[in-house]
């Protein structure tokens, strides 16, 4: 497959002399330190975070790529996938000129962040049960689509796409084509990043927001080719990711027992949540789910949501998204507050 990267940037990123840090240009951990204006005497906290952590998060990623099955030099990690998906329309979209592909219903993040930059959405709707449409999507492309964004599994929907149209889409896409894969963990489905070596024109994203249950960190991953993760890096704010999450997560990260434990658990209830709900009679349908939530088609979804909030109890109203009618996303939770849901539902619904 011919694919030019090159021929898809900006032209100024092309040119870009990125920032050198401090930290670039010495790597060592020996010796006096004098190049970054730090402060030298430690921190106002307990733990020192003095020193500027390391802009590429070596060690970090030597880990990640062993767990993932990739090379250290094919991951890019951001402050979320959000910063990924804000740093590959700067590299890539010229504003007012280029185009994306987004497919509704999906992440809100994709079109946020194209108005931020000013960067023309078109859209080509999921069918009503949440596929691709591989065809349309082609169709609405031209010379100026710059990226097409796929999440498998999707949000809101939470189901995944077929592994074919993906395929199809890869080979005949003519611009980047980006598998969101944040709700991974809790599919059947073999990762895209299988599928790199294959694929230049093809960026994964995951995250560590779900399944390792690091929301609060903020720490996303993209995959890619060398060529397209040193673009990324280029253009990054240089120490994007904090010392403190660096350190956190390595620390934690041989543990990978303890992530697949909560995923199991995390499966398990997603079950029994599914299985109680089914028995409510007011419950209209549970989209087939790959993640670590459901989609709910109750009567009065609006007046449902809000009753819940009387409760407590606070899931995602879906409602006015397309092709969601009635809908509420629930997050699958502990079984303590999975039946405090039942109990609020089974209260608010008469
Ligand atoms: C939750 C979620 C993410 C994760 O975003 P972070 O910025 O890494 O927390 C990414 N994509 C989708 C579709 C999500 O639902």
């Amino acid at each position: 497959m011919s694919f030019d990267l090159n021929s898809l940037l900006r032209p100024h990123i092309a040119k870009l002399q990125p920032y050198t840090s401090a930290r670039d240009e010495y790597t060592g951990k020996e010796g006096v330190f004098l190049d970054a204006n730090e402060n030298p005497f430690g921190s106002i906290t307990e733990q020192d975070f003095n020193r500027y952590p390391d802009p590429y998060q070596s060690a970090l990623k030597e880990e990640i790529a062993q767990i993932k099955g990739v090379r250290p030099s094919q991951i890019f990690l951001g402050n979320g996938s959000d910063e990924a998906i804000d740093l590959l329309y700067r590299a890539f979209c010229n504003p007012g000129k280029d185009n994306v592909i987004l497919l509704p219903p999906t992440y809100g993040m994709y079109e946020v962040s194209a108005n931020i930059n000013d960067v023309e959405i078109r859209k080509v709707a999921l069918t009503p049960d949440f596929q691709l449409q591989p065809d349309q999507i082609l169709a609405a492309a031209d010379a100026n689509s710059k990226i097409l964004f796929i999440c498998s599994p999707n949000n809101p929907s939470a189901n995944k796409a077929k592994r074919e149209d993906i395929l199809f889409l890869l080979e005949n896409f003519k611009g980047l084509v980006v598998v969101d894969e944040a709700y991974i963990d809790f599919s059947d489905e073999p990762s895209f990043t299988n599928e790199l070596d294959r694929f230049p024109n093809l960026l994964v994203m995951q995250t560590f927001s779900k399944a390792w249950g690091l929301a609060s960190l903020r720490l996303g991953m993209a995959f890619a080719s060398e060529e397209l993760i040193r673009i990324l890096n280029k253009i990054k704010p240089p120490y994007n990711i904090s010392g403190l999450t660096q350190e956190t997560v390595l620390a934690a990260i041989k543990d990978k027992a303890k992530v697949d434990r909560m995923i199991q658990a995390i499966l398990a209830e997603r079950e029994f949540l599914k299985g109680e709900l089914e028995k409510l009679p007011f419950v209209q349908r549970i989209h087939p789910s790959h993640a670590n939530f459901l989609l709910v088609q109750i009567p009065n979804a609006n007046q449902v949501y809000n009753d819940l909030i009387e409760e407590k109890i606070i899931v995602r109203n879906r409602a006015k998204v397309l092709l969601c009618a009635d809908c509420l996303r629930i997050t699958v939770g502990t079984r303590e507050e999975n039946e405090a849901l039942l109990k609020a539902l089974k209260k608010v619904i008469k």
